[in-house]
């Protein structure tokens, strides 16, 4: 690990809505960035925009965030007495502060401008075809005017005063050398609010500063805050922290920013998960969305992530969404876990039942899911990609009696071939289980014995029976798949499809 000296870094999702995938590519970079160099991650709420914010989304961000295994140091859950609280609605008593200091010296004023003096100043600037700002005509009121606006009881605004034509410039984790000059910035902006609210970009700077944050990394949408947010590190005599602006995601097919309205792209982590994408693969992919390691290597663990990452090594170009990639990365990781372990998934999945095949599968109330999975997962695990196939299969087996079987698919085989070959397998069936085989019986040399017996094999052999026991033409390993029938069950599959092939 390479040494940093005391990095603490913050994500710090508005309660809005759930965990998004551009949230959980902020919260990701910024818990590689806080392991890789030994710091902490604090994760603090800003939920400020009361009316934007969602009665269930912090708890969908802490427990998304949880479930992709993103920890955090600190926190609402883990406070650490020296920052504490990590609402920003549990800090007002600090804004407030600060907020008095800057008007003391005169930084920061009243605004008693109404909505439509606002819209109006606006439209004014847009018809001289000049970006919309506002025109600092409370700046520099004087006591009489202010006191006649106070007695009238009229709401009010704070705002920051910038200086005239200043460069704000960083030298951006991601980006390089960025800067803005204060006269772009639509003029002096709101620190608070009418409801006696910080804004964020007053809020998040009075945090940071306070939480010790010495390096910022969030979605390149916040790049033209930053100045802003300088300003006011500025005007309250504080160092600002590093900033790096990380490359949001694209939607490959749009060739702009995901967004929520983008339908072909799962958008929150609790539908990745739903769909049976594991976490360590979502872990992986979300990883290459705005950063790459060195070499071609593309399945990665955490740890390994960790120990990699390099903020160098950040893209400045968009993120493009690869669902082939995802869907590729996701069947690595099925491929190398455990059927065991894989089949713990499809059992928490189904305990959850939040898609139709969970459900279907609760109903079936199979009774050692686990196992059943388990072994259904030992035939599948390297021809699917995700979950909810192996869920599929699951429900079609254990509900195989009732499964439409197209028989017509056997066509070219003779009757009498076929006769020949369901009944031998009958009989050895059954000879297995008088010998008290019924459980746990092998199929595999009891097929062999079959062909030996009826002089069939290849095709002649494996095509009815992939038929009748799975309803398709083409299946990895059918004795395999026998195991899953008790013999009562395949005596019965093999009566129907003698009774279908008439
Ligand atoms: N609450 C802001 C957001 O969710 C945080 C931005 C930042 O990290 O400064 O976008």
């Amino acid at each position: 690990m390479m040494a940093k000296k005391d990095v603490r870094v913050r994500y710090a999702p508005s309660p809005t809505g759930f965990l998004h995938i551009g949230n959980a590519q902020s919260a990701l970079f910024n818990y590689l960035f806080a392991k890789h160099f030994g710091g902490t991650m604090v994760l603090r709420i800003e939920d400020t925009d009361l009316k934007r914010n969602v009665a269930s989304g912090e708890k969908s961000q802490m427990d998304n965030l949880r479930w992709l295994g993103i920890d955090w140091d600190e926190g609402p859950d883990k406070p650490n007495p020296k920052y504490a609280p990590y609402h920003q609605t549990e800090r007002r008593d600090l804004y407030d502060k600060y907020i008095t200091e800057l008007m003391d010296k005169g930084l920061a004023y009243k605004d008693f401008a109404t909505e439509d003096e606002l819209k109006e100043m606006r439209d004014k600037q847009r018809a001289n075809k000049e970006a919309p700002h506002y025109d600092g005509r409370w700046y520099g009121a004087s006591e009489a005017d202010i006191k006649a606006a106070e007695d009238k009881g009229l709401p009010y605004t704070i705002r920051l005063h910038l200086p005239k034509d200043h460069t704000y410039e960083w030298d951006d984790i991601v980006r390089g050398k960025v800067e803005f000059n204060s006269d772009n910035l639509g003029g002096d902006f709101i620190i608070q609010k009418s409801d006696g609210l910080p804004t964020y970009n007053f809020a998040v700077v009075v945090d940071d500063h306070l939480m010790d944050i010495t390096d910022v990394l969030r979605g390149d949408d916040h790049i033209a805050n930053t100045p802003k947010q300088m300003a006011v590190y500025d005007a309250l005599g504080w160092k600002h922290p590093n900033f790096g602006h990380i490359s949001l995601i694209y939607n490959p097919k749009t060739g702009k920013k995901l967004s929520k309205r983008d339908k072909d792209t799962l958008q929150f982590i609790s539908e990745y998960k739903r769909e049976g994408y594991l976490r360590e693969a979502i872990f992986n992919f979300i990883a290459f969305l705005g950063w790459s390691p060195v070499g071609e290597k593309e399945i990665f663990t955490k740890d390994e992530l960790i120990k990699a990452y390099d903020p160098k090594r950040m893209s400045k170009s968009p993120a493009f969404f690869d669902q082939h990639k995802l869907d590729w990365i996701n069947s690595q990781y099925i491929k190398s876990m455990s059927s065991s372990e894989i089949a713990d998934r499809v059992v928490e999945l189904v305990e959850e039942g939040q898609t139709p095949i969970a459900k279907k599968i609760q109903e079936d109330d199979i009774p050692n899911l686990h196992d059943y999975a388990e072994h259904v997962i030992d035939i599948y695990k390297h021809s699917v990609f995700k979950l909810t196939e192996i869920m599929e299969y699951v429900d079609f087996y254990y509900n195989i009696l009732g499964q439409d079987i197209d028989y017509s698919k056997l066509n070219d085989f003779s009757h009498e071939d076929l006769e020949k070959l369901f009944n031998a397998l009958e009989d050895k069936i059954h000879e297995a289980s008088e010998n008290g085989q019924n459980k746990g019986l092998d199929y595999g040399p009891i097929v062999n014995e079959v062909g030996k017996e009826t002089g069939m094999k290849g095709k002649k052999l494996y095509f009815p029976l992939n038929v009748i026991f799975t309803g398709d033409t083409s299946a990895p390993q059918v004795a395999q798949i026998m195991g899953l029938f008790s013999p009562s069950v395949i005596s019965a599959l093999i009566n129907k499809a003698l009774r279908g092939i008439e």
